[in-house]
């Protein structure tokens, strides 16, 4: 028997400590808030999204009567990206929600950054920002150790 352990490393930033572009995606992310429909939860979530060509597209939950059909804001952000720049790649992704500590991405979303980061075959960064904290990481496997993969499906 063999004991696996698995570490995962953040780095904890104020914003004022953040560079210039790592700002103004989070800004572009907190503003997006206002795009939310989160009439149950009342939880906002917003995503902002940096393509390669640095353009910024942004995502917010949206939630539904029908609780199992609502979207998570960096669903909607991604979703976003598939759909409207086809080809691009994406470099940062900034989440935020408007508490003190940041939140991390619902199972769902990280298995769903783990399938962009393989078809556009690299690592993001991302940036999880709260009111006061921001974490940052590269990679979804920080959040997602052992992630299924299309790799698991051709073994
Ligand atoms: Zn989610």
């Amino acid at each position: 028997m063999n004991k696996i352990e698995i570490q995962i490393e953040l780095t904890q930033y104020l914003f004022e400590e953040l560079s210039v572009d790592d700002k103004e995606l989070i800004l572009a992310s907190k503003n997006a808030l206002k795009l939310s429909h989160s009439p149950y939860s009342k939880f906002k979530v917003s995503c902002a999204i940096r393509l390669d060509n640095g353009q910024i597209v942004l995502g917010a939950n949206q939630e539904n009567a029908s609780y199992p059909m609502c979207l998570c804001a960096e669903g909607t952000a991604l979703a976003a990206v598939a759909s409207q720049y086809h080809g691009r790649t994406i470099e940062k992704v900034a989440i935020h929600v408007p508490i003190d500590t940041p939140a991390s991405p619902c199972g769902f979303c990280r298995q769903s950054f783990k399938e962009y980061e393989t078809r556009m075959h690299k690592k993001f960064d991302y940036l999880l920002a709260g009111n006061t904290d921001i974490y940052c990481f590269q990679g979804i496997d920080t959040l997602l150790p052992l992630a299924f993969s299309s790799a698991d499906l051709n073994s």
